[in-house]
């Protein structure tokens, strides 16, 4: 039935997908077609039954339709759904977000993490007025023309170094710098003295896989920005309210200029947001001229799915960390495991409950050493992982992700399932 919703969906959507990162091109088969998710597992066209390790994407640490979101969803739905005014709930979700991210003065809602990054780079170069921006390699934050340059996630998985349709002019003042290499940084510095805006990073890696950064180099990045009178913005969509209440900051210490998130804030409904001090949000129109805007920002429904969500893990947050963290541990641990026991070449990150597995002896560090994955082996074992009901991002390049509806009794299966499929690795 799935093939067949692929190719009706086909007929009229590229590729069947409104997300290229949903297609299996890098892994083959066919991709089920999704009618539920309840918790852990999801449930294909076909009738499979699948443990979920892609949630969406990241923002489901909650799991599928947890009850206490659905509820505040469908209050808010039945008051209206949009109504281009303000409605209470924005403050109330700005005002966890600034207890969660104690550098965050203001707020600024919109509907993706695209937004908030493509948002966040204008302010910066509003601010400093200067032009240029560095990304690192391997680090996506969301498909703004002036971003996609060696932008790791689907780009890398699709194995195409940027987009057709940026001109060369779009990205002339976009300088992509190896992951992890503050020397590569340094330089850029000399080299466009006062001419660089802002520094944006993830601080640590979804996108080319979980990719961490090692110690001492956020706090690196952060003394030099600081020296330099650039931005340095964290992009926190993947990792804020996931590996801390307080993201990536809280866990590693440094703080940022601007931070900008997406996914777990919007609880499964459309949310970005982009904050930092007053300073330098009293720039964002009306208080400023950088422009920026959105028809259906901070509506109430995402408002409503957001506050649910933030609200559940603030008040959990001593039990759901260490649990998601102690879990994750014992998965990615076990199928390592199992993989050694069967003689497959693999190496692991993971940052509290974002991880990956890399079919390559490793360390992965950066993005030559996870392109450096054997990408024909990561398609036999996802593929026979999917055959038996566990469900991982289909591309060696991303990050998989455990939520707290994740059971002792998930964990084990799946780890049972790997023992299967590193055996068809050899095959
Ligand atoms: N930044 C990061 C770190 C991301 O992981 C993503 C999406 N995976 C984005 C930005 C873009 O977010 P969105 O897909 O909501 O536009």
């Amino acid at each position: 039935i799935s093939r067949k919703l692929q190719q009706r969906a086909e007929q009229m959507i590229p590729g069947g997908v409104n997300s290229p990162v949903r297609a299996f091109r890098a892994v083959g088969g066919d991709a089920p077609f999704i009618l539920r998710g309840q918790g852990s597992h999801i449930f294909d066209a076909d009738g499979n039954e699948y443990i979920d390790y892609v949630g969406s994407w990241g923002p489901l640490i909650l799991g599928h339709a947890p009850s206490k979101v659905i509820e505040a969803i469908m209050d808010a739905a039945c008051n209206g759904t949009s109504f281009g005014a303000s409605t209470p709930a924005e403050a109330d979700l700005a005002e966890i977000v600034l207890s969660a991210f104690p550098h965050i003065q203001k707020v600024r809602f919109v509907s993706s993490g695209t937004e908030a990054t493509m948002s966040a780079i204008r302010l910066a170069r509003a601010y400093t007025k200067r032009k240029y921006i560095v990304k690192f390699e391997g680090c996506y934050h969301g498909h703004a023309d002036a971003l996609l340059v060696k932008a790791g996630s689907g780009i890398a998985t699709l194995g195409i170094p940027g987009s057709a349709g940026v001109p060369e002019e779009f990205i002339q003042f976009t300088l992509a710098l190896p992951f992890n290499d503050t020397d590569a940084l340094e330089h850029a510095f000399k080299k466009y003295k006062h001419e660089i805006a802002c520094v944006i990073v993830e601080p640590v890696v979804g996108n080319m896989g979980c990719v961490p950064a090692p110690g001492g180099y956020l706090a690196a990045l952060r003394l030099i920005t600081q020296r330099e009178k650039s931005v340095l913005i964290f992009d926190e969509v993947m990792t804020g309210f996931r590996l801390a209440f307080g993201g990536a900051q809280e866990l590693y210490g440094v703080v940022p200029d601007l931070t900008t998130m997406g996914k777990i804030i919007g609880g499964g409904l459309p949310v970005g947001a982009y904050g930092g001090p007053s300073e330098i949000m009293n720039l964002v129109a009306p208080l400023g001229p950088m422009y920026q805007a959105g028809t259906l920002s901070g509506n109430p429904l995402a408002m409503a799915a957001g506050l649910a969500t933030l609200r559940h893990l603030r008040e959990h947050k001593q039990e759901i960390y260490p649990r998601l963290d102690k879990l994750s541990g014992e998965l990615v641990d076990g199928v390592a495991a199992a993989a050694k026991d069967a003689g497959v070449t693999l190496c692991h990150n993971r940052v509290g409950s974002m991880f990956t597995w890399f079919f390559t002896p490793g360390p992965v560090t950066d993005w030559d050493s996870a392109a450096k994955s054997d990408t024909e082996s990561f398609g036999r074992f996802f593929r026979t992982m999917l055959d038996n009901g566990v469900y991982l991002p289909p591309s060696q390049f991303e990050a998989a992700f455990l939520g707290t509806a994740h059971t002792e009794e998930d964990i084990q299966r799946t780890i049972d399932v790997a023992k299967q499929a590193f055996a068809s690795v050899h095959a």
